[in-house]
């Protein structure tokens, strides 16, 4: 907008009517104090002052604008009758722009100046915008730099307050942050702490993650620099993603060598024991086979009975011994497959057979799917020993209901063997748990014994195999666990 200001109305007409001719907005004051006020108060591209006016003049409100920093930069075009005080015009306004136009008007001249004015004070408002937005936009990036590096400096503090070793990688895998503890197994904040030879490479391992873009879990020996010994620690790397793309890297060493000594010992024990316990109970069962045969007890007299109660026992307490020893074979890795062509079907029967047996005749059990008569590369009682786990298993687990359903399933590459009850289920997160060594569901535990390591020794099984080993279950209405077997 134009600021027009002539004590003179008949000429802020002319002049007005002039401009507006020209699509410029217009507004007037017949003062130099009006003018003021209204400069003050609005915002003007351009201010054409009459020079001789009564009370305050042209000049004298010139240098008011200039005192005020809202005013201070509009231009101004001064009418006058003459051009001598040009001088003191630029004097009293010098940072505005400043020109005059000598009565009476020529139109083009005012025109002409008018245009060129206002445009080049329009270009210097807007790039007075775009620099307060600049500014504004600096000033807010300054702001939240400073609020991230409090941010990350607490995060820091907190790393530092960790009783592990804890540590940041870019996106890239480079070290960002180590905490103290990490100078007591590297010397160097770039370095990983030196491991094992025997055990898995920390980079290898996270380029493989990294790739993957999945955390990464590890159980890993690391050399301590004070005593030189290597100890185990639980390594653990978390990406942290921004948009869907990992921006760095969260990893914690924890020391677990306490806790692996004692699952050492535990499982030393293990092994001495039921090594100590078999060889009696071998002896045992020798004898009160021999006595059975020696005394020639009547078939239904009471004294046959308590002798075949005494063998039953007796073959339960050696199955228990014999699962503590797989255990301990699995640990120092001597559990033994022998795989040699076998037809699966003929096992299958020998299991259920057995089962039968025992349970004589308590329990329906059903065969579906295709039968896989068919030889395969197994360990013959390895595999029984797995289904007939699932079998008992399925019985134990199922108080209430008699039948158990065994099925098959071949396709071109694998068989399926999976053994179905309607018994007590699993609840869903537990299920991949039960695999796990003396891991027993707590629901169950109280009701019904075992050691929760049959399962745990089938999955080793099966995985010498090549083959894979599940479960689905509902609560309340049952399970199926199964295993596959490669046909090659
Ligand atoms: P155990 O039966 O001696 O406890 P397992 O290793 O055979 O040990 O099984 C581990 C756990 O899995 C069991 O304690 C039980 O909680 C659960 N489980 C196994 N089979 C079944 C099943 N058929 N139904 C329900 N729970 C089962």
């Amino acid at each position: 907008m134009i600021l027009i200001v002539d004590d003179n109305k008949n000429n802020i007409y002319s002049l007005k009517k002039l401009l507006e001719s020209q699509d410029f907005k217009i507004d007037t004051a017949e003062s130099g104090e009006e003018a003021l006020k209204k400069a003050l108060k609005n915002q003007y591209s351009l201010i054409i002052l009459d020079v001789q006016m009564p009370g305050m003049d042209g000049f004298e409100v010139a240098e008011n604008f200039a005192g005020y920093s809202k005013t201070k930069d509009i231009p101004i075009i001064f009418l006058s009758a003459v051009n001598t005080e040009k001088q003191f015009i630029t004097k009293g306004y010098e940072s505005g722009g400043i020109d005059y136009v000598t009565k009476p008007i020529d139109p083009e001249i005012l025109l002409l100046k008018v245009k060129t004015f206002y445009n080049l004070q329009e270009n210097n408002l807007a790039l007075k915008k775009n620099h307060q937005s600049l500014e504004m936009e600096v000033k807010g990036r300054r702001e939240s730099q400073v609020v991230m590096k409090s941010e990350i400096d607490h995060f820091h503090l907190m790393l530092e307050a960790l009783p592990q070793i804890a540590f940041t990688l870019d996106h890239n895998g480079n070290v960002t942050f180590v905490n103290a503890r990490w100078f007591d197994y590297s010397e160097d904040s770039n370095v990983f702490p030196e491991t094992h030879v025997d055990d898995k490479d920390i980079r290898k391992e996270f380029e493989r993650s990294q790739k993957k873009q999945t955390p990464l879990e590890l159980e890993i020996r690391i050399r301590e620099l004070r005593s030189g010994d290597y100890r185990y620690h639980l390594l653990r790397m978390t990406p942290v993603f921004d948009n869907e793309k990992i921006k760095n890297w969260v990893g914690t060493f924890t020391d677990i060598e306490a806790q692996k000594r004692m699952e050492k010992e535990k499982d030393e024990f293990l092994s001495i024991a039921s090594h100590e316990l078999k060889t009696p109970l071998t002896s045992i069962k020798a004898y009160v086979q021999l006595m059975d045969r020696k005394f020639n007890f009547q078939q239904d007299s009471s004294e046959k009975a308590y002798m075949i109660k005494t063998l039953g026992q007796i073959e339960k307490l050696n199955s228990l011994i014999t699962d503590l020893l797989d255990v301990s074979k699995i640990e120092n890795g001597k559990l033994k497959i022998n795989k040699k062509l076998t037809n699966l079907e003929d096992v299958i029967q020998n299991s259920v057979d057995a089962i039968v047996q025992t349970y004589e005749g308590r329990v329906k059990i059903d065969r579906h799917g295709q039968k896989p008569d068919m030889l395969i590369p197994l360990d013959e009682i390895r595999i029984e020993q797995v289904i007939s786990n699932f079998l008992s298993n399925a019985i134990k687990y199922s108080p209430d209901s008699h039948q158990v359903i065994v099925s098959t399933f071949t396709d071109d590459e694998n068989v399926r063997v999976s053994v179905t009850d309607f018994g007590i289920g699993i609840p869903d997160y537990k299920q991949p748990l039960v695999f796990q060594k003396f891991y027993r569901v707590e629901e169950s535990s109280v009701q019904f014994q075992g050691l929760g390591i049959g399962l745990f020794i089938c999955a080793e099984i099966i995985a010498q195999h090549d083959g894979t080993i599940g479960v689905s279950s509902e609560p309340g209405e049952g399970s199926t666990f199964y295993f596959t077997l490669p046909l090659n």
